[in-house]
Parts: structure tokens; C-alpha cells; sequence
């Protein structure tokens, strides 16, 4: 590696991953001929909350942990996201998913804005009871701005099931009667949605497979790479699996494995639930992180963290098809360099959009008392996604743009029309 080289990764490894959005935003504004005020508007976040929260640990000290929740814009409907429980966690990696959100509902066209919540921690090094204390404190602490009618979280990385049932308990315990609808990704028994754990992965198979037919490519034996392996990224592998995709690699935070034959998916799985990750699975060879996003391969499906797909790595990926089950894993220059090279990059806002939508047929099913048949939800999301799917590539073909754009154009334009009409208060 020339020190050129270093300096170039280094500076985009500190690429502020809000501006990032707001370029986004920028590039399309142009594009649709957005007014200046609306634009400025959807620019910034609506809400940024930033709390304290204060937790007794096992061993009887007090830490004070930083968590925040920010809504970005609330034109459609109630503010949607999840929450993130890591290390990383910054406000301006919130500010830039809140956003994220807001196009990604709009685009499935569901009644929702976007938020997003994070909390700087790192729950693999807590306890079940220190996380358990984490989730009611901070839940209590933005309890003051969220709510079935005004802003609905729901599970991101390292956040789980469990932790949204903590959130709904605790929401329902200050109000004094359960409160389903105040959050998703919930478990069955206490309102959660049949489909909904593999919501995700299972609207980033029917993008894939809507882009495979309109580039009239085979699924049949169609290798897959995929990076982190987790709610998102397992359940894909899994379901990509079933549909006939050939997993020819994945890797989690500790490493990752790969076979050009295909990986056993079943015995993968089995693997990372015993050991904790996907290193050392018998099946394959080992391959870094960083080789799963070059290997060779149909369709890559980064499902892990941010700002994996650089300047530096773009001309190296040897995908036709790159699907963003993770959010905001490509940088805007690398989205140039791909969409030069003839790549068709799947943007999170799309690639990811079946998380979200099952939630809100969650959120639906809870306000009802009314549950569905899971037939009836898969039935449904499809429906959502492979409409979104259309909108967006007839909007890229009619600009002469790439997915991205076009789905922005959509999404953005239909925000937009929202905050128009809604007009400005007072
Ligand atoms: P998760 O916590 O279930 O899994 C995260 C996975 O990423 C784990 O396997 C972890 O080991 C791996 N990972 C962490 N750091 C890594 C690194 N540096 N390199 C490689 N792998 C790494 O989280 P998730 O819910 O699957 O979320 C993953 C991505 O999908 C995030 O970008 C999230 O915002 C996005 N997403 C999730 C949902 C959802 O419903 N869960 C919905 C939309 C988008």
C-alpha cells in the first residue's frame, strides 16, 4: 500500500457520514428542481433529544452512558426507526439514519417519518441485567417524545427483541396500561408481527430478485457474498439460500468464510449460534471483511455497518448486483465509480425497506387488536417493495441516473409534496 493509498482511506474512513446524507439530498434536490426552502427544511433533523442515562452496574458502580433520539422529519405521518446499541454510535451517525428513514418510508409509501435512536455502549461486554437497566432508563428518559402517535422505535444493530419488549414495557408501565404500538420488532407474545424477524432480509431477496429479472440474470446458482452476519444478513443468507442464490461467502465482525461450491447456510447458522460468529466453520476457507467485499461474486450484500464501499475498493468489487441490506454502507464516490463500471447498486432505502414495512404492518396490527395470517404479511410486503422497486428504476432511467437517485427522486419528491401542503407553521 503507497502512503497516497493510506491517506486516502484514512480520510474516508473519517467521511462525516452526515454530510454524506445531506450530499445525497443535495444531489437530488437538483435533480427534481426542489425549492430552496423545502430543501433547507429537509435538510437539517426536525428533533435532536441527547440524554444522560445513568446505570447501576453488577458490581455496584454507576455508569453514565450517552444515548440519543433524533426525528428528522414528520410530514407523512408518526417518526419511524430503530435504535443502536453500540460503541460507535455518534449524533451525527443518528442524524444521517433519522434521515435515512424518512426517504425510506416515504419510498415504500408508508405513513411514517423517519428517526433514529442510538446509545454509545457496547452490550457485548454487559450483562443481561445491565442492558436490561440500559433499555428502561433510556426508554424512560425519551419517553417525553415517543408514542404510538408520535414516534415508533424498533431493533437495529445489536438491539433485539427482547430489548423492544423491555422498551414497551417500560413505556406501558409509566402510562399505567400496555402500549403495544409504541414499538416494533417486538416478540409474538407481546404484539410483535408473524414475518417480521426476517422482514428485512426478506425484502433485500425480492429487490435482488426484481433486479435479477430486469437485468435478466439467472438467480438459479447465482454466487452471493455476504458481509455481517447478523439479523440482517443471516436471515438473507438463509432465504437467498431457499430461493436457489449460491452463498459463496460471509463474514461477521470477527472474520468471514467462503467457498466458490457454496456454503452450507443451515450449518452456518448452527455454527454462528454456537460459537458466536461465523470464523472457524468447517465448510470453506477463511477470508477477511475486507476480501468478502472484492471476492467473486453475483450480488454483494453488505448487512453490517456503514461506509464499507470506498473510493478505494469500488473499481475492486466484482458484483453486478450490490444490495444495501445495510445502511449507508456505500460512500458517494464509491456510488460513482460503481454506477461508471455498470454496477447496479440497490440502495439502502430500498434494498433494506422490508424491515420497516413490516413494522408498520406491525404497528397496524396493534392499533387494530387484529393480527395477520404471515402468508397475508410476506403477501403484502412484496406487493410494497417490488411497487418501490418500479418507481425507482423508472425514475433512474428517466433522469439517466443510478438506483440511488432515482429512488431519492421519488421518496424526496413525495416528502416534499408533504411539507407543501402541510405549509409552514404558525
Ligand atoms: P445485528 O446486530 O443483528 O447484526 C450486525 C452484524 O454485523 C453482526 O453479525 C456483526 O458481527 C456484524 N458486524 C459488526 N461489525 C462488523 C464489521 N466491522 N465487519 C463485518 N461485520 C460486522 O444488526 P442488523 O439488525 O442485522 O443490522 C445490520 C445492518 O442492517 C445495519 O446497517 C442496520 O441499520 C441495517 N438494518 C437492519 C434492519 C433490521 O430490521 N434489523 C432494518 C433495516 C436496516
Amino acid at each position: 500500500m503507497t502512503t497516497a493509498s493510506i491517506d486516502r482511506s484514512a480520510l474516508q474512513a473519517r467521511r462525516n457520514v452526515w454530510e454524506m446524507a445531506q450530499e445525497q439530498l443535495d444531489d437530488v434536490a437538483k435533480l427534481i428542481g426542489l425549492s430552496e426552502g423545502i430543501h433547507l427544511y429537509l435538510r437539517q433533523p426536525k428533533r435532536v433529544l441527547e440524554v444522560s442515562v445513568p446505570v447501576r452496574m453488577d458490581d455496584g458502580r454507576i455508569r453514565i452512558f450517552t444515548g440519543y433520539r433524533v426525528q428528522h422529519n414528520m410530514s407523512r405521518g408518526p417518526a419511524k426507526g430503530g435504535i443502536r446499541f453500540h460503541p460507535d454510535v455518534t449524533l451525527d451517525e443518528v442524524k444521517a439514519l433519522a434521515m435515512w428513514m424518512t426517504w425510506k418510508c416515504a419510498l415504500v409509501n408508508i405513513p411514517f417519518g423517519g428517526a433514529k435512536g442510538g446509545v454509545i455502549c457496547d452490550p457485548k461486554a454487559m450483562s443481561p441485567q445491565e442492558l436490561e437497566h440500559l433499555t428502561r432508563r433510556f426508554t424512560s428518559e425519551i419517553s417525553i417524545i415517543i408514542g404510538p402517535e408520535k414516534d415508533i422505535p424498533a431493533p437495529d444493530v445489536y438491539t433485539t427483541p427482547q430489548i423492544m419488549a423491555w422498551i414497551m414495557d417500560t413505556f406501558s408501565m409509566q402510562k399505567g396500561y400496555s402500549i403495544p404500538g409504541v414499538v416494533t420488532g417486538k416478540p409474538l407474545a407481546i404484539g410483535g408481527s408473524l414475518g417480521r424477524d426476517k422482514a428485512t432480509a426478506r425484502g433485500c431477496l425480492y429487490v435482488v430478485d426484481e433486479a435479477m429479472k430486469t437485468l435478466q440474470l439467472q438467480v438459479e446458482g447465482a454466487r452471493v457474498a455476504i458481509q455481517g452476519f447478523g439479523n440482517a444478513g443471516m436471515h438473507a443468507a438463509t432465504l437467498m439460500a431457499e430461493r436457489g442464490y449460491r452463498i459463496v461467502a460471509a463474514s461477521d465482525s470477527r472474520g468471514g468464510v467462503a467457498n466458490q461450491k457454496g456454503l452450507d447456510v443451515r450449518g452456518l447458522v448452527a455454527h454462528k449460534s454456537e460459537t458466536g460468529s461465523v470464523v472457524g466453520f468447517g465448510g470453506g476457507e477463511p477470508m477477511s471483511n475486507k476480501d468478502v467485499l472484492e471476492c467473486d461474486c453475483d450480488v454483494l450484500v453488505p448487512a453490517a455497518l456503514e461506509k464499507v464501499i470506498t473510493q478505494e475498493n469500488a473499481s475492486k468489487i466484482r458484483a453486478k448486483i450490490v444490495a444495501e441490506a445495510a445502511n449507508g454502507p456505500t460512500l458517494p464516490e464509491a456510488d460513482r465509480i460503481l454506477h461508471e463500471r455498470g454496477v447496479m447498486v440497490l440502495p439502502d432505502i430500498l434494498a433494506n425497506a422490508g424491515g420497516v414495512t413490516v413494522s408498520y404492518f406491525e404497528w397496524v396490527q396493534d392499533l387494530q387488536e387484529n393480527f395477520w395470517e404471515e402468508d397475508e404479511i410476506n403477501e403484502r410486503l412484496k406487493r410494497k417493495i417490488t411497487r418501490a422497486f418500479r418507481e425507482a428504476y423508472d425514475q433512474a432511467k428517466r433522469h439517466g441516473v443510478d438506483m440511488r437517485t432515482g429512488a431519492y427522486a421519488v421518496a424526496v419528491d413525495r416528502v416534499a409534496e408533504a411539507t407543501k401542503l402541510r405549509g409552514l407553521y404558525p
